[in-house]
This record gives structure tokens, sequence and C-alpha cells, in this order.
């Protein structure tokens, strides 16, 4: 079964496959078959995951919740802190409300389908999370993608839908109620370049455009701020990081799985945003609530992350150190400016081996060495790349043996 599938896969190359490794409490490092290795492939930014007050929080909450919640949240299944932690979010964020998801992915294939509606045009940037073009899939709405990070070619395509819902309008009334909704679409820190997207740009034209009386529903922006969340903006995420204030018309997906150490996601937003996804995302509806215990660990990361600024100050530093060093061995990377530093090719002694070889050859040059840093291949990316992630839990040590190891590649 599959095999001329899996056989292609071999072929060119791309076939992927599991590591029988054990990822310890530490973010920096990662144990595979038995040795250790430092690891660059981990999103626990902040070294939170393996916390001790976070599991002590989880072990007492465990204790008195168990560990199963035994049904969705509008059956039996939420607790108190559900609610808390919902509440302590939409404060966090300056939002009127949030909602729980069990995951980044599902709080993205559950809420975008809910925004948009059958009749709205999604506009998403080409360089989305797969979970966003997941969620643009399942929705019945017009996708339209603009070009990565180019709000002139992101204004153009508006200025077209705008021009033609005004000659529509005139032929014939939109039949829906509220009118046609524009939804605007990005990840704050895309997670397999580190860039971030120009969402001051991205404000402007929705404030121009909302400011025009003739909209009778505002244009919607939604953030996918998975890398931006504990990162960014002073640890608040990437709004902050512009200092943008969070608008009724922003809504603001994050996640408690990567610098915050945990599990699951949230959405931040206006009131009757988060009402219409309780009554209509259905991985919100049709799935058992997330363990109290992981809301328990949640809300201490959150808790942590406002109380030990140490610790993103650290992940800064050796952001910069590690940034600095691969450029001074001659190596390129992505338009980077956060914790996530792909090295592209071309190498500087290996111009002459095709992309997918050479990145190959360098994480396995890295691992003979006992780092992990995997290649991203296609189709994950069209760019072969080494997407490394640093967090604050290396030390100067694991950065300059890995600067070292390049210089000698
Ligand atoms: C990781 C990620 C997600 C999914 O979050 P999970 O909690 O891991 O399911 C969504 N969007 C982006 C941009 C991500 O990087």
């Amino acid at each position: 079964m599959f095999y001329n599938e899996l056989k292609e896969l071999r072929d060119n190359q791309t076939l992927r496959h599991l590591l029988d490794h054990l990822n310890g409490a530490e973010a920096s490092k990662i144990m595979i078959n038995g040795v250790q290795y430092i690891n660059f492939a981990s999103n626990d930014y902040l070294g939170l995951a393996g916390n001790a007050f976070i599991s002590d929080a989880l072990i007492k909450s465990a204790k008195k919740y168990g560990v199963g919640t035994g049904a969705s949240r509008l059956l039996a299944g939420g607790t108190e802190l559900h609610v808390e932690l919902e509440d302590k979010v939409a404060l966090f964020k300056g939002t009127e409300a949030s909602l729980l998801f069990n995951s980044g992915y599902t709080a993205n294939i559950s809420a975008i389908p809910a925004i948009a509606r059958d009749g709205d045009v999604i506009l998403s940037d080409a360089l989305n999370h797969a979970s966003i073009i997941d969620g643009c899939r399942i929705s019945k709405a017009r996708k339209l993608i603009y070009r990565h990070r180019d709000v002139g070619h992101l204004s153009e395509l508006l200025a077209e839908l705008l021009a033609e819902s005004l000659t529509e309008s005139t032929a014939k009334p939109a039949t829906k109620k509220d009118g046609r909704r524009y939804i605007i679409i990005t990840d704050t820190v895309f997670s397999m370049d580190g860039d971030i997207a120009p969402l001051e740009d991205i404000y402007e034209l929705c404030i121009s455009i909302n400011s025009r009386k003739k909209n009778r529903n505002p244009i919607l922006l939604y953030l996918d701020d998975a890398h931006g969340t504990g990162v960014l903006g002073g640890g608040k995420g990437a709004l902050d990081h512009f200092n943008i204030k969070p608008e009724p018309w922003i809504i603001q997906m994050g996640t408690f799985s990567k610098a915050l150490g945990s599990f699951g996601a949230f959405i931040a937003g206006s009131r009757d945003v988060i009402d219409w996804l309780i009554n209509r995302g259905r991985g919100f509806i049709f799935s058992t609530a997330l363990p109290a215990c992981i809301i328990a660990a949640s809300l201490k990361a959150l808790e942590l992350l406002e109380k030990e600024k140490k610790l993103l100050n650290k992940l800064w530093r050796n952001r910069e150190r590690l940034y600095k060093g691969i450029h001074e061995a001659g190596f390129i990377t992505t338009d980077t400016e956060t914790s996530i530093i792909p090295i592209i090719p071309p190498y500087p002694q290996k111009k002459r081996l095709n992309d997918i070889k050479a990145v190959l050859k360098l994480s396995e040059h890295l691992f003979r060495n006992n780092i992990y840093a995997p290649a991203i291949r296609p189709p994950t990316v069209n760019i072969p790349r080494i997407r490394l992630t640093i967090t604050a839990s290396h030390t100067y040590k694991d950065i300059d043996k890995l600067i070292e190891l390049l210089s000698v590649f």
C-alpha cells in the first residue's frame, strides 16, 4: 500500500520519518537514541516547558480535577480554571473576551470557517501557516492570496473587491442581512521564515477602509500570533510590538504550546466574536475540553511570563548572538527578526550542490557533532532550509559551538 507514493518521496529526498527521541525538560537539550544533542528545533522559546513551578501547578490541579474533562465545554467539560484562564487572556491582550481551543491548529480550522461565511472574502498571506490554509479550505468563503508581506498587493486586491461590490449592490442588494464581509488573515511571525508581518501598514489599510461610511461591515483582521505570543511586545504579542490597540475588528489567535511551554490555544477579541465562536466554532463545540491540569499549567506560564522578564531578555540576547554569528560565518538567513533563524542556501563552500542536498549535508554535519538542527524541505517550504530556533535555555557555549561548526562546514 502506498508503495509508489512513498517511493517517490524517497527518490526525491523528501520522505520524513520520526526519530526515536526523548524530549527532556530542557528546551536546549534533546536525547536521540540515547545520545544527547543541543536542540535548535524547539519552539519552547522561554524554556518554560520544563519549569518546575509550572509542572507543580499541573500536578496539584490533576489531583484536584483528575486528567480528562469527560465532555466538551458546552456540556460538562469546563471548570472554573477554564474561565479564569479566559479572563486572564482577555486582560493580558486587552480584549473584551477570549475563548480556549484545544490547539492552535484547531483554533484556526474552527474559527476561520465560522467567521468567513459563504459569500464572504478571505485575503490570506502566501506564506500563512498550514492550519490557516486548512481553515480557509474548510470555509465556504472566496479566497484570495496576496504576495508575502506585500501590503501594496493586498490593497490592490481589496480595491478591486470593493469596486466589484459597489457595482453589484446597485444591481442587486446583498442577500445576506449584514452584507459581505472581508477578512485579512496573516501570521504575525511566519513560522518557517521568522519574519514579521507588516502589521502597521495592514492596520492603516484597514482603518482607511473601515472609516468609509459606505462599508456596512468593517474589514476584519485575523492574526495568528502563535510565535509572537510570549516573544514579541514584551511577551504580550505582535500588536503590542507595534503599539497597536486591539480593536473590535481585530481577532487574535495565540497558543500556549510555544513560548508558554504548555498546550492549547486561545482566540481573543470582542464579546460578539467570542459568542459567535462558542456557537459556531466546530472544533470548540465538538471536542472534549482541555484538561484542567493543562489549564493550570497555562495559568502559571502566563503568570511567570509577566513576572520573569529575565527569560525574555535572555532569549533576545541569545538571538542576537546567534544571528550575528551565522552572518559572520558567511551564511545567509531569511529576513528574520525573531527567534526563528532559518539558514538558507547557497552555503559558502557548497555552491555546486543542489539546495536540498546542501541543506541535508549541513544538517548531517551538525548532527554528527551533537547538534540537532533539522532540514526543512519542500513541500513544507519552497526554499529548503535549516530552521534554527533559539531559546532562553541555550547557553553562549551552545551558540558558539554551532557557529564554530558552521565556519568549518
Ligand atoms: C504551531 C502553529 C500553529 C498550531 O499551533 P498548535 O498549538 O501547535 O496546534 C498555528 N499557527 C502557527 C503559525 C503555528 O506556528
